[in-house]
This record gives C-alpha cells, structure tokens and sequence, in this order.
C-alpha cells in the first residue's frame, strides 16, 4: 500500500522489531546468551521459482519462508503478497508472531513469509499459479505440527485453500491442519475472517470502558485500511455503536464527520474492482496522512508497517492507537506519542484475534469437532482480555508503556521456556 510519507520506505521493520525488543528485554533477568539467541530468526529460506502467466509468458517470483522461534511450539504466521515484501520485513513480522503468540498464551512459536509480487495486477489463475509452485517451494519449511500458515495482506481463505490442496496432493491425503484461515467448507473455522478486526475492537473497547467511555456513539473511530483487518473493524466498532467517521484503503481515504455508514461500505466495495473503496460517494476523500492526522477519538491503523513516524507522530489528535497492523508505529514516534499522552494498544495485543481464531481453528480440524461462532467470540474475547489484564499488570509493576509491557510478558514467556528446555545438546 502506497499509503505514507516516503521516509516510511527507509524504515527497516527488522530494525525496528530489535529496537522494541531491546528496550523491553532490558527489564528482564534473562541470561545473556538467551537474550542474544532470541534476537536471531532460527531458521530462513528464500525461494526463486517461475510461474506461466496468462500470456505464455515465464516469471520469476521470489519468495521466503522465516521461522523465528518453536521453543513454545509449531511456529505460526501469515503469508504475504505484496510488490513491498523483502526478507527484512518477513523477519520482523515472524519475530512479532513469536511475541503475539506467547502474549496470548497460545502453545505456538512465531513465523511468516511472503512473495514479491502484486496480486491486484494478477489474474485469479495466476495467483493459483504462483500460490501452488511457493507451496510446493516452502514444503520442506512447512508441516501441520512443524509451521502453520495463515492469510496476511494480500492472501485470503482461497489462498489457504490452494496451499492446503497443494500440500494434500504430495501427501496422498487431506491435510486440513497445514493452514488457518481456510474457507469453512474445507475445514475453516467460524469467525476467523472477521477474528483480526473483533480483536482490534474487543481492546479499543476495554480501554474505553477502563477509562470511563460508556457512550460509544460519542466516540469518533478512524480506521486505517480496508483489507482482511480495517474492514471487520471499523464493522464491529459500527456494530458495538462507535461512530467510524473514517475508512481508507489504497486508493485513498473517505470521511464523514456525522459517521459513515458501514453497510453501505460493505455493500460498496462488494461490488467496486478489488473490493476497494475508490468513487465511494457518501463521503469526503482525504488522503491516507490526513486521515492519520483527523479529529478523532480513537485511530486504528490497520494497513501495514511505518505508518506513524517521528515526521506525523506529533500531527496525531486521537487519544488512543489501537494498532491493528503489525508494527504501525515506529519506536521514535512511540516516545512522541507517550510524550504526548496518547495511549497505544500495541500489534502483538491489538491483532492477535487472528492467530488466536487460527489456533482455534488448528485445535477444531486436529479434533474433527467444530465450534460455532458464538463459542468461537466467546473464547476470543476470553483469550484476549485475559492477555489484556496480564499486559495492565506487567505495566504497572514496570511503570513502562503499554507495547514495552506486552513486550515483556511476551520475552519473559518465551525466555523462561528456553530456560526450562535446557540447551542442547
Ligand atoms: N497474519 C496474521 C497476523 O499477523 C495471522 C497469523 C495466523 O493466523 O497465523 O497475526
């Protein structure tokens, strides 16, 4: 998404994830070499592998596949196609997996990969093309009990499907428990689509009853990007009576100060190329920075990494950030944003709904016994403002920010268990 300030495409995400991670490791009496052990992805692989296009033509796509941590468990994370991936990015984001997964106390360590490619200038045989050959590319990295893959930008549930087919054709048998997010027909779970986007809300709205906002229609939402994220959020923000007052995706942003109407969004883009909200007619365009910037209560950047640096961090008027992206917030704009008393719900607690419906999913197709949404919302939530609470109490005993105190519960989970395994030999 070409959605920010070009300085944001000079910020290394792998960097950044470091950065976060020796700040709040710092807190924690880990030995060092664990320390230092847990700053590294165990394992990468990078694959370069051709696909037929439609016009008969060959290219060559690379793709990665990065496991940074299985001391709690199979590592777990999504798969990202877009023009922007690169190994740095796909590290960080496996790192923030190994931290989300521990923060919410799922028995999963962290991973993710990605393929250079656009998938909105693909046709739908293309992308199966290249969905299949990556599989098959990354089969060695990836097992039902070993690495579970999972959607991310620019992949969805059909994606999931194909990997899952792929993946069964070489096994001689249906392997439904390789990736999360697949459709419900083949073994999806309930609620997973939607899972992201209800977890974002689930903490803005914690937050605001903890902090004595009872009356949702009075609290302006302002949404950042309209994918497997943005969308379920600004709908269950709208479903719970908060007043999203502004959406955006690539093509820019739409705003109405009196509240947009979020049906009628979702009716829009059903039907708009691409699902996106380009010529939406009952709101204001803005640009993406200024909706950053907008007169609002609470802003949910749900987009991608780098969207709020040290160059708009002032700029932001919202008194709450519940990030619903992975890294949105660089660590300079961290400090400006405490200066200046605005609240963050970080990544690793705001989005981890998703991988924690994908483990429900994974628990569901291992057991052949599936849950219906109700039971899936209402471990969602049980799962997430246990983490809440847990998050809550490690910043007070640090007297730290609310990401350097996720942070922490995360490491010192993941650390203790390396402690307790031992190393070997
Ligand atoms: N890609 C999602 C994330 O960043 C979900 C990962 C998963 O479900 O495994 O959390």
């Amino acid at each position: 998404m070409g959605l920010q300030a070009k300085a944001a495409e000079h910020i290394n995400p792998y960097e950044v994830a470091l950065q976060q991670y020796d700040r709040a490791v710092a807190y924690l009496d880990l030995p060092k070499g664990i320390v230092e052990f847990l700053r590294y992805p165990k394992r990468e692989l990078t694959v370069n592998f051709p696909v037929r296009l439609d016009n008969d033509d060959i290219k060559v796509f690379t793709g990665y596949r990065v496991h940074h941590n299985t001391v709690l468990g199979p590592s777990k994370g999504g798969i990202r196609y877009a023009p922007s991936v690169d190994l740095d990015e796909v590290r960080a984001l496996a790192m923030w997996m190994t931290w989300k997964c521990a923060l919410v106390n799922l028995p999963y360590g962290g991973a993710k990969g990605g393929v250079i490619c656009d998938p909105y200038q693909m046709s739908e045989a293309e992308l199966e093309r290249l969905t299949r050959r990556y599989a098959t590319e990354i089969n060695l990295f990836i097992s039902p009990h070993g690495d579970i893959p999972a959607p991310d930008m620019g992949t969805n549930a059909q994606t999931m499907a194909w990997i899952m087919d792929t993946y069964s054709m070489t096994m001689g048998y249906s392997v439904p428990a390789i990736v999360t997010g697949k459709p419900i027909n083949v073994g999806g779970s309930q609620g997973r689509t939607e899972a992201t986007g209800r977890g974002v809300v689930i903490c803005m709205d914690e937050v605001l009853h903890r902090r004595g906002y009872n009356r949702p229609a009075d609290v302006r939402v302002a949404v950042q990007g309209f994918g497997n994220v943005g969308t379920y959020a600004a709908k269950h923000a709208d479903e719970l009576g908060y007043c999203v007052i502004a959406i955006s995706d690539v093509t820019g942003g739409y705003y109405n100060p009196k509240g947009l109407d979020i049906d009628d969004v979702l009716h829009y883009t059903a039907d708009s190329p691409h699902h996106q909200l380009a010529g939406y007619p009952h709101a204001e365009p803005i640009t993406n920075a200024e909706l950053l910037a907008l007169g609002c209560d609470v802003l949910a950047p749900c987009a991608l990494e780098n969207q709020i640096t040290e160059e708009n961090a002032r700029d932001i008027k919202a008194f709450l950030i519940v990030e619903g992206a992975n890294g949105p917030t660089t660590p300079e704009a961290d400090d400006i944003l405490f200066e200046n008393g605005v609240q963050i719900v970080p990544d690793i607690l705001a989005n981890a709904g998703g991988v924690t419906v994908s483990y429900f999913e994974w628990v569901q197709g291992l057991q052949s016994f599936f849950w219906d949404v109700e039971e899936v919302n209402r471990q969602l939530q049980r799962v997430l403002i246990k983490a809440f609470d847990e998050v809550y109490r490690t910043q007070t005993q640090f007297g730290v920010d609310m990401r350097t105190a996720a942070q922490i519960t995360a490491i010192q989970r993941v650390g203790g268990a390396t402690h307790t395994r031992g190393i070997y030999p």
